[in-house]
């Protein structure tokens, strides 16, 4: 068993309609069965850590409703700690996504529970990476990521949605990721202060950024069905194997890998893949 990761973020339930076009203001269309699905970046990143057999520890808060234990079934079916989650005074997150026939999405975010998690929510007893994305709030996140600098915890940042840190959480960031459209905001990554960044770039794969210089790491040719999650599966990958102790170049070769075989699946959560299912794909 590898080292324990800790994922702070957000957990939503997914409800998602297939629409034949978005409604304009007033009007309303018919959608079709409406898929209720656990997501949430914390929560999806959560369960690809854990799929791949790494002990994981999840902080984050959902209301005392039916979504909530529908997120919190998913993460310990996945064999998250749940045990640090908060059950909210406010509804569960929920993403009403639409999507129409090309595939696009249109999603509205109510954070509900979300909004709600607090600092001293965080734990990071016997952590060895710390993951924390940006769907709850900015001093969650800052508290954790300088409680983990005080504890020689790696800290590992996902910027997704793209929101201000202060220099002095930016400094400690090994790495902060971020997407492609998203690292396009944000300028010199490096002149951030951030130790090191990796910036995902889809099919292509991601690049790693260190004072070094870049590495671009190639992304396996798959059969693509749905790029729902990748970013959170990659995210999980890569704390996995930095919380083992892996170089960062190694560690993105293998978050590269985890996230390509998860867009050859429907769905975030049900799509990411066990450390079994990684072996055999290698072979
Ligand atoms: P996000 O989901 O946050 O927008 P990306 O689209 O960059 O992030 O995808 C994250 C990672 O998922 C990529 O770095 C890559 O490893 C993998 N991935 C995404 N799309 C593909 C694809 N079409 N083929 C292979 N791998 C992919």
């Amino acid at each position: 068993m590898g080292g324990l990761v800790v994922v702070v973020g957000s957990a939503n339930a997914d409800l998602v309609v297939p629409v034949d076009r978005r409604p304009g203001p007033g009007e309303t269309v018919l959608g079709g069965d409406t898929r209720v699905l656990p997501g949430g970046k914390g929560a999806n990143t959560a369960v690809a850590a854990a799929r791949l057999g790494a002990p994981v520890r999840f902080v984050g808060a959902v209301g005392s409703d039916q979504f909530g234990d529908l997120v919190l079934a998913s993460l310990t079916g996945a064999g998250v700690d749940v045990t640090g989650v908060r059950r909210a005074e406010r509804p569960t997150g929920v993403a009403y996504i639409a999507v129409t026939p090309d595939g696009e999405n249109s999603i509205i975010v109510s954070p509900g529970a979300n909004a709600d998690v607090r600092p001293e929510d965080v734990r990071l007893d016997g952590a060895a990476a710390l993951v924390a994305s940006l769907e709850v709030p900015v001093p969650v996140v800052e508290h954790a990521v300088l409680a983990a600098e005080r504890a020689g915890v790696r800290a590992v940042v996902n910027l997704s949605p793209v929101a201000i840190l202060s220099e002095r959480v930016l400094a400690v960031l090994d790495p902060l990721v971020v997407n492609e459209h998203e690292a396009a905001g944000l300028g010199n990554l490096l002149a951030l202060g951030v130790r090191s960044a990796v910036v995902t770039r889809g099919a292509l794969g991601a690049d790693v950024v260190t004072a070094e210089g870049t590495t671009t790491v190639p992304a396996p040719k798959v059969e693509v069905v749905d790029t729902t999650g990748a970013g959170d599966a990659f995210t999980g990958a890569l704390a996995v194997a930095l919380a083992n102790g892996d170089q960062l170049v190694d560690a993105v070769r293998s978050a590269v890998k985890v996230a390509a075989l998860s867009v050859t699946l429907p769905g975030a959560q049900p799509s990411y893949p066990t450390q079994e299912r990684m072996n055999r794909s290698a072979n």
